[in-house]
């Protein structure tokens, strides 16, 4: 391994765009379907892999295989394992602190209860040694009122769920469609982020409703803020952190999004690097995203550093936990320049 392959591998690691239901591996799918008596169009692997080269319209073919895979979880049992094994992946990773989105309105609908959901995820939870949040994620295209509904079921759980989310098909659903809901939300005491996916139509506008409307601290994705100069400057004032994700499919040459990456880093925003849904993409996880990103965006290791400063800084821990990690993290830094060249750029 390369010196800087070494320093991004054993660097202390935060990721604050997680979806658990994306961390399914294609093995795992098949086995549950099996276990669970469920019908699903692959057979093999093989076959589950092929069907990641997501072709246009992107997000809706993406979801359709996301969704596919999510559907084969029917118990406690099941989700319990695959945040588990994800736990274990993050240790390898050195991944020290995920905030790990879930979507509650899903799993319900196919008969895991709100209650049996959380009690799985904080079985995996409390069983390893990374530090977790819980971020409960709506459903876009789902009414606000059954948002609102799971705001009530969650309120036993409060002390477990740190933030809520928006995510999923956003055509035709604007952020302003959860006014009310993020309004309870943010008056309950949840940290606030929502998803302005990459490409979709009304970027911008649904980047400002996030920021002005709904009062985001995070956004998930957050691209198209690039693309209009108020908005930059909007996110600059709020110190929102954009929780970029260059993920990649087979087919793509690169990783995606690196001169975006670039242009957040040189306008002083607040991005980070995630790997949204794993096993869902080529780039898989963490140490193979960042080494990639790295290589192929010609970065420093003071900017991959940059980057997990950010997401240190951006994550809903407290101030003394916050700390603790940014100090590892600088001596992490600090020892790689004192004991190596950087490779040339
Ligand atoms: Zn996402």
């Amino acid at each position: 391994m390369d010196h800087m392959a070494d320093f991004i591998a054993t660097m202390p690691k935060a990721e604050l765009h997680l979806h658990i239901e994306g961390t399914v591996a294609a093995a795992k799918v098949l086995e549950l379907a099996e276990r669970n008596g469920i019908d699903i169009p692959f057979s093999s692997e093989a076959e589950l892999l092929a069907a990641q080269d997501y072709g246009q319209p992107a997000l809706a073919n993406f979801l359709k295989y996301h969704y596919m895979c999510t559907d084969v979880l029917r118990t406690g049992r099941d989700v319990y394992e695959i945040t588990r094994d994800f736990l274990d992946r993050c240790v390898i990773e050195n991944v020290r602190h995920v905030e790990l989105s879930f979507d509650p309105q899903v799993h319900i609908k196919r008969g895991i209860a709100f209650d049996e959901l959380i009690e799985a995820l904080n079985k995996a939870r409390r069983g390893s040694a990374v530090s977790t949040q819980l971020v409960m994620c709506m459903n876009r295209e789902r009414s606000q009122d059954s948002a609102l509904e799971m705001l009530d079921l969650a309120a036993r759980h409060r002390a477990d769920i740190v933030g809520v989310g928006l995510d999923s098909f956003e055509a035709g659903n604007p952020p302003v469609k959860f006014q009310e809901f993020y309004r309870r939300a943010r008056e309950e005491g949840y940290r606030l982020t929502a998803h302005c996916d990459c490409d979709q139509e009304n970027a911008v506008e649904h980047a400002r409703q996030c920021i002005h409307v709904l009062g985001v601290e995070r956004i998930d994705h957050g691209l198209h803020v690039l693309d209009d100069p108020q908005l930059i400057a909007d996110v600059i004032e709020r110190d929102i952190t954009l929780t970029m994700c260059p993920t990649w499919r087979v087919s793509d040459p690169e990783p995606r999004r690196l001169p975006a990456l670039r242009r957040m880093l040189d306008l002083g925003l607040r991005v980070c690097v995630n790997t949204d849904d794993p096993e869902e993409f080529a780039s898989r996880y963490m140490v193979n995203t960042m080494t990639e990103v790295q290589r192929r965006g010609g970065f420093s290791a003071e900017e991959m550093t940059r980057f997990m400063r950010y997401a240190f800084e951006g994550a809903w821990l407290d101030d003394a936990q916050k700390a603790a990690f940014l100090t590892e993290l600088d001596s992490h830094l600090a020892r790689h320049l004192r004991t190596g060249k950087e490779p040339a750029a």
